[in-house]
């Protein structure tokens, strides 16, 4: 069957080949864990059960995991251990099970949860780039969506992923998450569902954080949270893009954080300026 599950639609046959994405159809992971570094009430006391996923369909330069979104690493798990490591993420006492960049897997990751379906809510962490046709398999087992916004404009998608459509289909994506799933804490205040619409704020990229702010207030408004994300760390020289050879600065920072009051988001996560650093990213056990 040709492939169409994100909107390159490379269309090969993933039964055979590796598509774009980096993969076949067998599931592949990298990695396992509670993670403690999300918004708080994704991470809980516990941590968030965690499940890397390898490949990637955006692919972005300056990627914060990239041996997994480059395929360089992980292991094939069939559909039947994927479910075994729901279940012992969840006796680990994770507070959620968090798919990170499921949507080339998705069908496979559906087949997973008909095995077992954990009590604790299940968390779909994904960069956006999703036509709603994955999207709307991926909704059934869903109910906490972790979305990155990361582009507006067309011309520095394009710089930094090779795809001027980003944001259209990230917008469309978004809009859908957030019709599908109302945002509800339970009484410790972990969120049960609802949508998190995370923004990493890059080097001498403001004037798209501004405008993503400006949209999410706009088209998303009290019906999600807004993350700002400040970890940006350059792990290789870039000759191409060499703007992104540095970390964000204090004052690009407080100048994102006073876009969320000046267009009046209410909802949103900050991440202090110490969070960009090499030691918060995993290292890959497979
Ligand atoms: S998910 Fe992978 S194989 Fe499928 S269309 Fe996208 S890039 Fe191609």
């Amino acid at each position: 069957m040709k492939c169409a599950l994100c909107p390159v639609a490379c269309g090969v046959d993933r039964k055979r080949t590796i598509g774009y994405c980096g993969e076949k159809e067998d599931i592949r992971i990298a990695k396992y864990y509670l993670h403690t570094f999300e918004e708080p009430p994704i991470s809980g006391e516990k941590g968030s059960g965690t499940v890397f996923f390898c490949g990637c369909s955006l692919k972005c330069e300056f990627c914060q995991n990239y041996a997994l979104s480059r395929s360089q690493t992980g292991k094939v798990v069939t559909p039947s251990e994927l479910a075994d490591i729901f279940a012992r993420l969840e006796e680990a006492g994770a507070s959620n099970i968090n798919l990170v960049t499921p949507t080339h897997f998705v069908p496979s990751i559906a087949k997973a949860f008909e095995i077992y379906r954990p009590k604790i809510p299940v968390v779909y962490n994904t960069h956006s780039y999703e036509p709603l046709e994955t999207l709307k398999i991926a909704d059934g087992f869903v109910d906490i969506y972790l979305a990155d916004m990361k582009f507006f404009s067309p011309a520095i998608s394009k710089r930094y992923t090779g795809k001027e459509n980003y944001f259209e289909f990230a917008s469309r994506a978004i809009e859908f998450m957030t019709d599908s799933k109302k945002i509800v804490f339970d009484d410790r205040g972990m969120m049960k569902s609802g949508v998190v619409v995370r923004h990493l704020v890059m080097p001498s990229c403001l004037d798209e954080t501004r405008k993503i702010i400006g949209w999410f207030a706009d088209k998303i408004g009290d019906r999600a949270y807004f993350s700002l994300m400040s970890q940006y760390t350059p792990f290789v020289k870039s000759e191409k893009h060499p703007e992104l050879n540095r970390k964000i600065t204090r004052g690009e920072y407080d100048r994102a954080f006073a876009a969320l009051d000046s267009f009046g988001v209410k909802n949103f996560f900050i991440q202090q300026l110490g969070s960009a650093d090499e030691s918060f990213i995993p290292e890959w056990d497979f």
